[in-house]
């Protein structure tokens, strides 16, 4: 056995291996549990307790790969996965990945790996363009485009600039003045990103949702919660505004709250995690209308856009302001063409120094696809919605939610369904019939996740237990839909009739 790790001609051989046993799990992924059912612990049974000190040939280990990991595994790119939101993967995205991965570059700055720096750079411009991204947020405007990791990270990329922006006009020490601004919708991660950079807990407001509202964040409510902080001395710093929630995929009036967030010179970051994708298509464009209003924009190509994890994609107005946040500067990254300042560097556009090649994904997929196609399978995603929403329609027992707005499909048991089945039940075991109606919508998920032939998850939005259908795997065709449905309607016999 050679020993050398880069071998060509074992990296040549494995490689092959690799791809085999990947084509085989797509080719057969759909007869897998989508949910794994393997209990805690049960891998520290299976695998030796000590790491071994002799090497193992690659073919015992794809074994035990096939034997002990896949059980364990959860299959996202199963076309009977419709849970939280998608990771839709695509052979443009995973050899990307692999480019970059084989490359094995760390692009910190231009010259760390000129084409990394500047095909992001191209890619992020082109997305703009598709998305019709104000001239603003791009480099041909003002503005630029990164690529990170995840919405998390963009999240608090953007809120350390707009901390400093404030800070740097009222002063450093009146950092306990500042104030976030989220709805009880929007994603805890901004929660996080506020606690990670110093913001008082008590400093950030949760302003209140409404069902009758579908959930959306309403301009009055944020103008009578900055009322309130104002007039006690604190400072409006930063508003997160989603463009598809992670719940109920709500959409935040954009226009109206950038507007209500000028007023206080506040930063207005727009998260639209998974609804952004479907902007490529002009039908859909219309859901971040008056972004052109927002200081920043991301979303995750890793979720809706064929490009496999992790793929964040950042456009901010003023990158100056994030580069003064996050900028580092150390002898031995000093170089003339960063001096000149005719490049970007983009480790001053995140957290970390080190960066993958992300670009190559975003490349390969936009290139492999070509924008009409991603389009088209973007809708075909939201048309097998529409079918799912109209199945469950026609089934009495059940509503929808929330109306749908994308993919994703809210629904549940109907209250009335369950007191008329339950009878006594009701009043014996249960407060109200909207209790007993959760604890039926509980049940009915963990049964039909039990089967293994669809998972989905659920959402508890103004009280309600609903069950989520996010539709966008990649696999996912029509008849899976179909089926999904019939298995929440044979559970759901099941359940109700007992
Ligand atoms: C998924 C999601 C996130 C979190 O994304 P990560 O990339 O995992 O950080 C944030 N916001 C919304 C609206 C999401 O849907």
């Amino acid at each position: 056995m050679t020993m050398n790790p880069l071998d060509p001609q074992e990296f040549r051989r494995q490689g092959h291996m690799i791809i085999d046993f990947l084509a085989d799990y797509y080719q057969n992924i759909a007869n897998y549990p989508v949910l794994s059912h393997v209990e805690p612990g049960y891998l520290r049974e299976l695998m030796p307790s000590f790491a071994p000190l002799n090497p193992e040939p690659i073919e015992t280990i794809l074994r035990d790969l096939q034997q002990h990991i896949v059980p364990g595994i959860t299959h996202w790119q199963s076309p009977n996965y419709f849970a939280y939101f998608p990771s839709s993967g695509s052979t443009a995205g995973f050899l990307g990945e692999m480019l970059s991965t084989g490359f094995n570059l760390v692009g910190f700055n231009w010259v760390s790996s000129p084409a990394a720096t500047e095909l992001e750079s191209i890619v992020m411009e082109w997305l703009g363009q598709v998305l019709k991204l104000p001239k603003a947020f791009l480099f041909s405007g003002s503005g630029g485009g990164v690529l990170l990791g995840t919405t998390c990270e963009a999240i608090l990329v953007t809120l350390v600039a707009a901390r400093d922006k404030v800070l740097s006009q009222i002063g450093r020490e009146n950092i306990c003045k500042l104030v976030v601004y989220v709805s009880d919708q929007t994603h805890c991660a901004v929660q996080k990103a506020a606690h990670i950079i110093g913001i008082l807990p008590k400093n950030i407001r949760v302003v209140k949702t409404m069902k009758s509202t579908s959930f959306t964040l309403l301009p009055e409510s944020l103008v009578s919660s900055i009322h309130t902080d104002v007039q006690k001395g604190l400072v409006p710093c930063y508003l997160c505004a989603t463009v598809g929630t992670t719940s109920t995929t709500a959409i935040d009036p954009l226009g109206p709250l950038c507007k209500v967030a000028k007023e206080y010179g506040m930063w207005v970051h727009v998260d639209a995690a998974y609804a952004g994708s479907a902007c490529i298509c002009p039908e859909f464009r219309h859901l971040i209308d008056g972004v052109e209003g927002a200081n920043s924009f991301s979303l995750n190509a890793h979720k809706w856009f064929l490009t496999n994890l992790d793929c964040c994609c950042l456009w901010v107005k003023d990158p100056a302001s994030v580069i003064k946040s996050l900028s580092t500067n150390s002898v031995y990254l000093e170089n003339s063409a960063s001096d000149s300042n005719q490049v970007v560097d983009y480790k001053d556009w995140q957290i970390t120094l080190s960066r993958r090649f992300r670009a190559l994904k975003v490349w390969l997929v936009l290139r492999s696809y070509g924008v009409a196609n991603l389009r088209n399978f973007l809708r075909s995603h939201v048309e097998m919605a529409k079918t799912f929403e109209g199945l469950v329609r026609m089934d009495k027992r059940f509503e929808i939610f929330v109306p749908r707005n994308l993919a994703v499909v809210c629904f549940r048991i109907l209250p009335c369904a369950v007191a008329r089945i339950g009878n006594g039940r009701v009043q014996n075991g249960y407060l109200t019939t909207e209790d007993a109606a959760n604890e039926i919508n509980r049940k009915l998920l963990d049964s039909i996740n039990g089967s293994g032939l669809v998972y989905m998850t659920h959402a508890i939005v103004g009280g309600a237990f609903v069950i989520r259908c996010a539709i966008g795997a990649t696999l996912t065709e029509k008849t899976h839909v179909i089926m999904a449905w019939k298995v929440v309607q044979e559970h759901a016999d099941t359940i109700l009739n007992h």
